[in-house]
C-alpha cells in the first residue's frame, strides 16, 4: 500500500536475499521480500509447475517470443522453437559480448540450476577474496551453508549400476585414462528421491528431463529450504511479480530511511501498477547483473549518487564455457540421462579448470560426452549507465572468453588425443565448438571491500547492503551459488550484531 513502512526490503529472493530474510526474520525484524519473478506455486493446467527441458512452453522463458535454449544447436539444426511471452522462469538475458542465464521467481537461481554445491578449495578462496578471513569461512559459514541448503553426494554404488548415469561413468572413464581426477560433485537434489525415481516408486523429475525450467520434484530449491524457514518466522512478506524501480533516501537523507518505488508486473511483462514504501534499511539481493544494473542506474540517474566509483565494475562469467565431445560407437553415452550433473574432471592443477560431466537429456543416443567448464578467467567487464537508452549495458566482449577455452583444452585435447576422439561442431552452431557466448555464473559489479566495506555496507548510505553475487569479484573458482550462500550468512551475522 502507499505510505507503507517496512524494517528490511529485500530486493529479490535467490540466495543473497532468502539468507537475508531468514536471518533478518529470526532476529525479529519484519521483512518485506521483494521479487520481480513469478510465485512459482501453483500448476498449470497441465497439473505442473514447471514445464519440461524437451518441452519448453511459456513457462520456459522470461518475456521472450522464442526460446533460446543454451545449446541452440543439434547435429546443425537450430532447435529453438516460438513460445508466448510470459514472466516465465528462465531469463536468458543478452548483452553485447555475452547471454547470461538467471532463475526469475521465488526462489531465484535454485529454480532452475543445476543444484551443483560445491565449496571451493580454500588456497582457491583466499585468493579470490582475500579480506575474508578464510579460517572462519571454512570453520563456520561455509559449513552453515551447506546444511541449510541440504547438501548431500550420490550414493557411489547406485552411480555404478544405474543406466540414468552412464553418461558420467563415460566421462569417469575418458578422464582417468588421461590421468584426470574424477571427482564426485555435491548436489541438492534429493538423491534417495532420485533412487526412488528410477524405481518406479514416485513422480520423475531429474530422469525425466527436468532441470533448466525447473524441477517439478526432488531439488531442495530455496523455496523448501532457507524460504520456507524465513515463513515460519511469520515476519517475512513476499511479493512476487513485484520488481524495485528506485531506492533513494527519504525526506532528502539523514535517517529517515529510504523511498524505495515498485513496480507490479502482470505475467506478459506490463507494469500494471506503481508502489511506494518506506525502509529502514535495503538490502540489494538482485543477482550479479541485478544488483549492478540497479546500483548503476540509481549512482547516474542522482537517486544514490554517492556511490563510489567501483560500483558496476569487476563482473565476470565464472570462466564458463562448454563443449561437446563425439565418442567411439562402443562408448554410447545412454538414452536415459539424469538431468542432475554428479561428477566432474579436476585440472585445476593447470592453473585452472574444472569440467562437470553434464548430461545432454535428448531421450536418444546422441553418442556425445557434454561439458561445462569453470576455469580461470582474469577478464573483467563493468556496467554503464546509457542515459539514451534509459539501460544498463555490459561492455564484456566474446573474445574475452578465449582464456577460459585455452583451459578448457588442457582437458579436453588430452582426452581427445588419448581416445582418438574429436570435438563435436554441431551443438552451438554449424562447425562450432566451443560454447563461449554465453555464463550461468554471473558474479560481481558490487565487489565486497571496493564497492561496499567488507561486510556489503553501502558505505555512503547507511542502512543500504549488496548481499548476493555481485560481490564475488568475476570467480568462484567452482560453482557460486553454495560460495554467495556462506558470504551472505557471514555478512548478515556481522550487519545484525552491529547495525540493528
Ligand atoms: P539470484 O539467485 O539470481 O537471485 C536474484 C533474484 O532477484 C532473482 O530471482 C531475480 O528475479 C530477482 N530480481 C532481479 N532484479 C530485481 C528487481 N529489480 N526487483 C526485484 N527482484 C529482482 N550455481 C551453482 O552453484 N551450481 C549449479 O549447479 C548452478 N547451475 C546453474 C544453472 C543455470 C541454468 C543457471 C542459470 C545458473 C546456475 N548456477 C549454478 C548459478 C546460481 O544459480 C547463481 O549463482 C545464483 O542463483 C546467484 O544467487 P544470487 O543470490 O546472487 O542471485
Amino acid at each position: 500500500a502507499a505510505g507503507a513502512h517496512v524494517a528490511a526490503l529485500v530486493v529479490g529472493s535467490g540466495y543473497g536475499g532468502s539468507v537475508a530474510a531468514l536471518r533478518l526474520a529470526q532476529a525479529g525484524v519484519h521483512v518485506h521480500l521483494v521479487e520481480m519473478g513469478m510465485a512459482w506455486d501453483t500448476p498449470g493446467p497441465d497439473g505442473k509447475i514447471f514445464c519440461n527441458t524437451l518441452r519448453p512452453d511459456h513457462r520456459s522463458y522470461w518475456l521472450r517470443e522464442r526460446t533460446k535454449a543454451p545449446l541452440n544447436f543439434f547435429l546443425g539444426f537450430p532447435i529453438d522453437r516460438d513460445i508466448t511471452r510470459y514472466t516465465g522462469v528462465l531469463d536468458a538475458e543478452d548483452f553485447a559480448g555475452i547471454t547470461v542465464y538467471q532463475g526469475r521467481g521465488v526462489g531465484g537461481g535454485s529454480l532452475v540450476n543445476g543444484g551443483m554445491a560445491v565449496t571451493p578449495r580454500r588456497e582457491n578462496f583466499a585468493d579470490i577474496l582475500p579480506g575474508v578471513n578464510a579460517a572462519e569461512m571454512y570453520a563456520t559459514y561455509y559449513p552453515r551453508a551447506n546444511t541449510e541448503l541440504g547438501v548431500g553426494t550420490v550414493n557411489p554404488a547406485w552411480f555404478d549400476s544405474t543406466d540414468y548415469y552412464q553418461y558420467a561413468r563415460v566421462g569417469r572413464k575418458h578422464a582417468q585414462r588421461s590421468g584426470f581426477p574424477f571427482v564426485f560433485v555435491p548436489d541438492v537434489y534429493d538423491w534417495d528421491y532420485m533412487e526412488r525415481e528410477a524405481a518406479g516408486t514416485v513422480p520423475k523429475s531429474a530422469l525425466a528431463g527436468e532441470i533448466l525450467y525447473g524441477n517439478n520434484h526432488g531439488k531442495k530449491t530455496l523455496q523448501h529450504t532457507y524460504l520456507a524457514r524465513a515463513k515460519a518466522t511469520g515476519r517475512v512478506t513476499v511479493s512476487a511479480l513485484h520488481r524495485v524501480a528506485s531506492v533513494s533516501p527519504a525526506s532528502g537523507g539523514g535517517h529517515g530511511g529510504y523511498t524505495v518505488v515498485i513496480e507490479q508486473l502482470d505475467t506478459g511483462g506490463a507494469v500494471v501498477a506503481t508502489k511506494t514504501v518506506t525502509a529502514d534499511r535495503v538490502f540489494f539481493a538482485a543477482g550479479s547483473v541485478g544488483t549492478s544494473k540497479l546500483l548503476v542506474k540509481l549512482k547516474a540517474t542522482g537517486a544514490l549518487p554517492a556511490l563510489n566509483d567501483e560500483v558496476g565494475k569487476g563482473w565476470g562469467d565464472n570462466g564458463n564455457v562448454m563443449c561437446g565431445r563425439a565418442n567411439h560407437v562402443w562408448d554410447a553415452t545412454g538414452s536415459l540421462q539424469s538431468t542432475i550433473p554428479c561428477a566432474g574432471i579436476d585440472n585445476w592443477a593447470a592453473g585452472g579448470a574444472f569440467a562437470e560431466v553434464a548430461p545432454l537429456p535428448t531421450g536418444i543416443e546422441t553418442f556425445a560426452s557434454f561439458y561445462l567448464a569453470i576455469t580461470r578467467n582474469p577478464n573483467r567487464a563493468s556496467f554503464r549507465w546509457n542515459s539514451a537508452a534509459g539501460r544498463a549495458e555490459l561492455d564484456w566482449q566474446t573474445a574475452w572468453k578465449q582464456p577460459s577455452i585455452d583451459m578448457a583444452k588442457t582437458i579436453f585435447d588430452k582426452i581427445n588425443a588419448k581416445e582418438g576422439t574429436i570435438y563435436r561442431s554441431d551443438l552451438f552452431g554449424v562447425y562450432k565448438i566451443w560454447g563461449d557466448h554465453l555464463t550461468y555464473h554471473p558474479l560481481g559489479g558490487a565487489v565486497l571491500g571496493r564497492a561496499t566495506d567488507g561486510y556489503g555496507r553501502l558505505a555512503a548510505y547507511p542502512g543500504l547492503y549488496v548481499i548476493d553475487g555481485a560481490l564475488i569479484p568475476g570467480n568462484t573458482s567452482v560453482n557460486p551459488f553454495v560460495t554467495i550462500t556462506a558470504l551472505a550468512e557471514r555478512n548478515i551475522e556481522a550487519i545484525i550484531a552491529a547495525d540493528l
